[in-house]
């Protein structure tokens, strides 16, 4: 096949899988809720969703996940923002964002899943520490978020008291930085650092900034996402006080793709913040072409640069989310050459030894003096590139 015929099929095998443009619309306070309220994240915290009957405000829950929200009450039970829980359709028990949020029974029928699959309270020199690299860790600075995603990586301590991170241990950590000159970069996480208070918050970052060997910190928190309402504009004054600060946080669908998601995401811009996205492959949610293109386009135009996307690992309760990693390689292969280059993320498997970026083999090798490509419409082409 010539390389325009290859082309040809190329785009009419993607025809019927146009990406949208997604309107970033704000959302609304439900009748009797002032906006004053609705806008206030301490309003938001306080009127969290933990029950059936608070759910049943929201959504018609189906017997399935009136069951699961009893079944794993103690296990990990659910929470859900009134922001994000709008969000959510009422009738569709397959709707994206509910199914993030909302406990179903596969959540029990997952055999082969693991609490701790990356290793990481191995991998912790002092409580909730991770170093996996020599120079950067993962500083889950508490256990705690605005509300629970089904599929989170570190369900085994959101939410327990166990895992909360007091004052003293919180110091200790910051001594063990202190003390080992090599980590050059932290990442502050959780949990979510940004449910911390401003003044928490400020507390740890000025200790952070007292050591010297801390060139760059960094906050991994899903707030602009669940309740965009919390990045405040006095949170942004306290937070640029520190740079380099970099945010990464975590939209998996265009529909969370809110006005006010993105003004969450433009004060932090503003504050000279540089934000990008990190998304979970999710089956059922995010592992189409037309959601992850309309995903990442958006971010773009938010100027939130799509980041990672994770391949979901091997975590307790979650085969139903579980892509074959195959099809992930096939998605963002596709991806290339219909999309701006910046609007494709990286697709990585997170290992106990680090990330592993899963891409598409495009570069096929060596023939004699060529080095030989294959280009995004499926052309190979045959680079002049004498040793
Ligand atoms: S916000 Fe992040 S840490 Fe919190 S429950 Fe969701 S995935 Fe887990």
């Amino acid at each position: 096949m010539q390389r325009a015929e290859r082309k040809e099929a190329a785009q009419a095998s993607d025809a019927s899988e146009v990406a949208v443009a997604w309107p970033l619309v704000p959302t609304r306070p439900p009748e009797g809720v002032a906006e004053s309220d609705w806008t206030d994240w301490g309003w938001q915290m306080r009127h969290r969703i933990r029950d059936v009957a608070s759910l049943r405000e929201w959504i018609d829950p189906t017997p399935d996940e009136e069951q699961a929200i009893e079944a794993l009450a103690r296990r990990f039970r659910f929470v859900i923002t009134p922001y994000y829980a709008s969000l959510m359709s009422r009738t569709d028990p397959d709707c994206p964002i509910r199914r993030q949020v909302v406990p179903r029974m596969d959540e029990l029928g997952d055999r082969a899943g693991l609490s701790d699959p990356l290793g990481e309270v191995a991998h912790s020199p002092v409580k909730n520490v991770i170093r996996v690299y020599p120079d950067r860790i993962a500083f889950c600075v508490n256990n705690e978020c605005a509300l629970y995603c089904r599929y989170c990586l570190r369900k085994r301590m959101v939410g327990d008291e166990e895992w909360t991170m007091q004052k003293r241990e919180l110091e200790r950590a910051l001594e063990w930085i202190a003390a080992t000159p090599a980590i050059r970069d932290v990442l502050l996480t959780g949990g979510d650092p940004l449910v911390f208070s401003d003044a928490r918050l400020e507390w740890l970052l000025e200790r952070l900034r007292a050591i010297p060997h801390v060139e760059l910190i960094r906050l991994g928190t899903r707030l602009p996402v669940t309740l965009p309402f919390r990045v405040t504009e006095a949170l942004c004054a306290m937070l640029e006080r520190f740079h380099p600060i970099w945010v990464n946080t975590h939209f998996n669908h265009p529909r969370e793709l809110t006005a006010d998601a993105a003004r969450a995401c433009d004060r932090l811009l503003r504050a000279g913040i540089p934000v990008g996205n990190q998304s979970v492959l999710l089956r059922g949610i995010n592992d189409s072409l037309p959601v992850m293109q309309g995903l990442c386009e958006t971010l773009v135009r938010m100027r939130v640069r799509p980041y990672y996307v994770y391949q979901a690992q091997l975590l307790e309760g979650t085969a139903h989310f579980r892509v074959p990693i195959e099809d992930g390689i096939e998605l963002f292969r596709r991806m290339r050459g219909r999309t701006s280059g910046f609007a494709i993320p990286q697709y990585v498997l997170d290992t106990p030894h680090g990330k592993v970026p899963l891409d598409h083999p495009f570069a096929k090798g060596r023939e004699g003096d060529d080095f030989v490509v294959e280009t995004w419409d499926g052309a190979i082409w045959r680079e002049p590139n004498p040793r």
